[in-house]
């Protein structure tokens, strides 16, 4: 696997990659890229270490014996990866810059508590790129580099994305992972659009799940469970 960050010996080179050159904030109103969105700006952690790494988790099955079969499962993997998003665009676009993260046997995700176990080691070195203190590394010179990452970011299609984020099945009441709309409006209207979620209101959800195990409450906000990512921080 090629190191995206072989060449950069030096604080300096490094900082230049991660340097605001090829991702200024727009002054005219216009999103070019994260930084000119409300997630960037509203993010604490990303506000004060702006050049921090930011990580984008990806996921999807892989069927290895029949490529073109979507029903076999059985030899079926479920394959995570991770790039960076704010690498220059010449370098983001490149195959060599996502990498593979895990591959597991796709059924086995299904069982209980399985997705969070394999992302857990992902989740503990997030936790300690997030850290106050960060990842200390030493550089060839002798000098020393704090590396801090944070995930921006999880790719997945509309079944994968509700099972890593413990999200009813799109065929719940409020099946949409993006707002809080219900089958009912969107019959009247296919235009309508619920009361967004954000990461304050999915906890609020998660929270009230782990209270009331009643099946109505889970249906109504089309939370099921606990999320892989709880114990991200
Ligand atoms: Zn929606």
């Amino acid at each position: 696997m090629k190191n995206p960050f072989e060449n950069l010996k030096t604080v300096e080179d490094q900082m230049d990659y991660f340097s605001e050159q090829f991702e200024e904030q727009s002054t005219d109103g216009i999103r070019r890229n994260y930084k000119d969105g409300s997630d960037f700006q509203s993010n604490p952690f990303l506000q004060k270490y702006p050049y921090a790494i930011r990580i984008i988790l990806y996921y999807d099955d892989l069927e290895i014996s029949n490529a073109l079969g979507s029903k076999d499962t059985i030899h079926r993997l479920g394959c995570f990866y991770i790039s960076v998003q704010n690498l220059p665009p010449e370098e983001s676009s490149l195959l060599s810059s996502i990498f593979l993260l895990a591959l597991t046997y796709a059924e086995d995700l299904k069982k209980p508590g399985v997705l969070e176990k394999v992302l857990l080691p992902f989740i503990s070195d997030l936790n300690r790129l997030k850290s106050e203190n960060g990842v200390e590394i030493d550089l060839p010179g002798g000098e020393k580099f704090i590396l801090r990452a944070c995930l921006v970011c999880v790719c997945a299609d509309a079944l994968d994305a509700h099972a890593l984020l413990g999200l009813l099945s799109p065929s719940a009441n409020m099946f949409c992972r993006l707002c809080l709309v219900s089958k009912k409006d969107i019959m009247e209207d296919s235009t309508s659009v619920g009361l967004l979620r954000t990461a304050q209101l999915h906890q609020k959800h998660v929270e009230e799940v782990e209270k009331h195990q009643a099946l109505p409450s889970k249906r109504k906000l089309g939370q099921g469970k606990k999320i892989a990512f709880q114990n991200l921080e």
